[in-house]
């Protein structure tokens, strides 16, 4: 029977009701949040918003308005809370295999003058955003370049666009689909604590009007729920409200969390950045971008297109077997790359078994690559005889444009 997409999943994501809602593998946190916020909800409710109606309009249904506040408040919270978990946050699909087009061809010589082909995949590459070249990674898990402000979540194990950071509060990634929405979390939840800090205290100040000469403590004691609340408020406030703060000079400057911790060391200049109103717009009214996974999807049995490569061999006539037992010795000394490279060269290796000494065929099964951000270049190249002139047609983030820089030598000062 043919599988969905959710339950083919490699990443560490939780879905419920058939796919329909993604959540973080730390989502059995939720309930938790919910608890935190609720929990203060109803006992202001039962404490604190009933003696206010009575106080102050006891016969009057203008009186509900502390009731409505609190839970009109809430309410929001809990949506927001809902959009920013159970939604895709911008997860990048991932590759089944290294970007062909990506690949590169070395021939190492030995001592002996052997020569020995390897693939490799450059490590990094860069693009320009905005006119500036930025240098963006390739994933080893995801098996494709991260899109500019795209990194891999450790905890959910996905690649995602204009990654914020993974919130465990919500256990989901923030990402590029779902910043808005945990913003408006935070800010409401922000709002939720201020609103109980304030009609708590003005309950205490209610009970010291009604009896004269009553001191602030006499009337603490004397509702004492209304204290707890308000130490309870006060704390979630420092937290929830520095959060909230916190962010908006994020948005206000175009950085993610991730950006602000990574880069505020390196003095880096922030290409984002289009003033203080623009990063407003941009965050608040720009279209939130379509997820680009269908989790319920059938998987599609895909053809695979088998594209032959010839590179030229140049090695000894004799002894070939000890020869390519040595070269695939060498082979594996040279490559300084992930495991599913590792495969690649593995069924390269293997295909070497039945051809001709003068030619090495390697078959790479191309699948689908409509995952694979990019936008379009021209790259002319030539590598061992092959010349590349291939225009990629992916799309990216609008405004940019791809420029190569395949050197692995520099792959590492970018981690
Ligand atoms: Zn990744
Ligand atoms: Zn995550």
């Amino acid at each position: 029977m043919a599988r969905r997409v959710f339950e083919a999943w490699k990443g560490n994501n939780k879905f419920v009701f058939g796919g329909r809602l993604i959540f973080g593998p730390d989502a059995w946190s939720i309930p938790f949040t919910i608890l935190l916020i609720l929990t203060p909800v109803v006992f202001f409710s039962i404490f604190v918003a009933t003696h206010l109606h009575n106080e102050f309009l006891p016969n009057n249904a203008t009186g509900h308005v502390f009731f409505v506040g609190v839970i009109l408040i809430s309410v929001f919270v809990l949506i927001f809370l809902f959009l920013t978990s159970a939604r895709d946050p911008g997860i990048v699909p991932r590759n089944s295999h290294p970007p062909e087009e990506e690949l590169c061809y070395d021939t190492s010589v030995s001592s002996d003058g052997r020569q020995t082909p390897t693939v490799q995949i450059p490590r990094t590459k860069e693009v320009m955003v905005y006119g500036v070249a930025v240098r963006v990674k390739y994933c080893d898990t995801c098996m494709l370049y991260r899109p500019p402000r795209c990194s891999h979540c450790s905890i959910c194990d996905n690649c995602v666009e204009r990654f914020d950071h993974h919130c465990p509060w919500v256990g989901q990634c923030i990402g590029v689909r779902n910043y808005r929405c945990f913003f408006m979390f935070v800010s409401s939840a922000a709002l939720l604590c201020i609103y109980i800090f304030s009609m708590s205290a003005l309950y205490i100040k209610v009970l010291m009007d009604r009896n004269q000469g009553t001191t602030v403590w006499r009337a603490m004691r004397e509702s004492p729920w209304s204290v707890m609340l308000m130490i309870y408020c006060f704390i979630s406030l420092w937290f929830v409200g520095g959060l909230t703060g916190f962010h908006l000079y994020l948005i206000s400057t175009n950085q993610t969390t991730y950006e602000n911790f990574r880069y505020r060391s390196d003095n880096r200049i922030n290409v984002y950045n289009r003033g203080c109103s623009n990063n407003f717009l941009e965050i608040f009214f720009s279209k939130v971008k379509p997820s680009r996974n269908d989790f319920r999807a059938f998987i599609k049995e895909e053809t695979p297109r088998n594209i032959t490569l010839a590179t030229t061999w140049e090695g000894p006539e004799e002894a070939e077997e000890e020869n390519r037992e040595e070269r695939r010795q060498k082979v594996e000394e040279d490559l300084d790359m992930d495991e599913d490279v590792m495969k690649l060269q593995q069924r390269f290796n293997k295909e070497e078994e039945g051809i001709d000494q003068s030619h090495q065929k390697i078959d790479i099964d191309l699948l689908r690559n409509e995952s694979n951000e990019r936008v379009p270049t021209t790259r002319s190249e030539a590598k061992h005889g092959r010349t590349r002139g291939d225009a990629q047609d992916d799309e990216l983030v609008a405004g940019s444009s791809v420029r190569e820089s395949r050197s692995s030598a520099a792959a590492e000062e970018g981690r």
